[in-house]
């Protein structure tokens, strides 16, 4: 079994009627209604007004792979939850941003840059062509797939060069954006995935959704990276209390009391 937490903002879908009747409920329980025909998911969602987000240290120590969705208030995510996501990806977590993620904190802290793109709402098809055929994320795409309705992401897409680029999407009017890109961090996968937007149904594409459940798959977290957090995570266990091999501490040592 894969424990997948799927995140949402969840502010579009109760303010906006149209949103609401696109996703009645909400972008997270969409998403979550699709992947569970799926056996092999356990899937759990979150919420931003949630305290903690929903993203509890709990809940996240029983999380394989974080969807996240967030448009409007990314910068009202505490950054406590930030730090503990972003070490939770770095033992193994993965993680997949979608669309207007983009801009999320947590995306934004796993790249080291803005994060920024050029855009436009104007509803038009987006074609997305499968850069590697032979990847995971692209089982069962064929040369490309479209999207009736879309936001336009252009280029330049202003993140660090991918290790791999699985799609690549051409607009109606004439932009073009790299829109599967996968990046590893620590130990945990990362995948941006670009569809997505509020106002059109873009989630109801059965394409669409068959990469993100492909992206879950590849994402998931290796049962090896249990040692990493059984051994590293709290902080009394970096310090090297008692060394290996017998040895004599020499030179000064400053006082780091004074600074708490
Ligand atoms: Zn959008």
């Amino acid at each position: 079994m894969i424990n997948l937490t799927i995140w949402n903002e969840y502010y579009h879908e109760k303010k906006d009627e149209v949103v609401k009747q696109i996703y009645p409920n909400g972008i997270h329980g969409y998403i979550k209604d699709f992947l569970q025909e799926d056996q092999h998911l356990n899937i759990s969602t979150a919420t931003q007004d949630e305290k903690e987000h929903g993203l509890t240290v709990e809940m996240l120590r029983g999380t394989d792979v974080l969807i996240w969705w967030g448009h409007m208030a990314h910068n009202k995510v505490e950054d406590e939850i930030v730090d503990r996501v972003q070490m939770r990806v770095l033992e193994g977590m993965g993680l997949i941003v979608l669309h207007s993620g983009h801009h999320s904190k947590i995306f934004k802290r796993m790249m080291g840059t803005n994060a920024n793109i050029r855009w436009a709402e104007r509803g038009e098809k987006e074609r997305v062509w499968i850069c590697n055929p032979g990847h995971p994320i692209a089982r069962g795409l064929g040369e490309y797939f479209e999207i009736d309705m879309t936001e336009m992401y252009g280029e330049p897409f202003q993140v660090p060069e991918p290790d791999e680029t699985v799609f690549i999407s051409w607009f109606q009017g004439g932009e073009v954006f790299r829109s599967g890109l996968c990046y590893k961090r620590g130990n945990g996968k990362i995948f941006y995935f670009r569809p997505g937007h509020e106002s059109y149904p873009v989630y109801h594409n059965k394409d669409v959704q068959k990469v993100i459940l492909n992206s879950v798959y590849w994402a998931n977290r290796h049962e090896n990276a249990q040692l990493w957090e059984d051994n590293f995570r709290p902080d009394d266990k970096m310090h090297r209390k008692t060394p290996i091999e017998p040895i004599e501490t020499k030179g000064y040592k400053v006082d780091h009391e004074y600074l708490k």
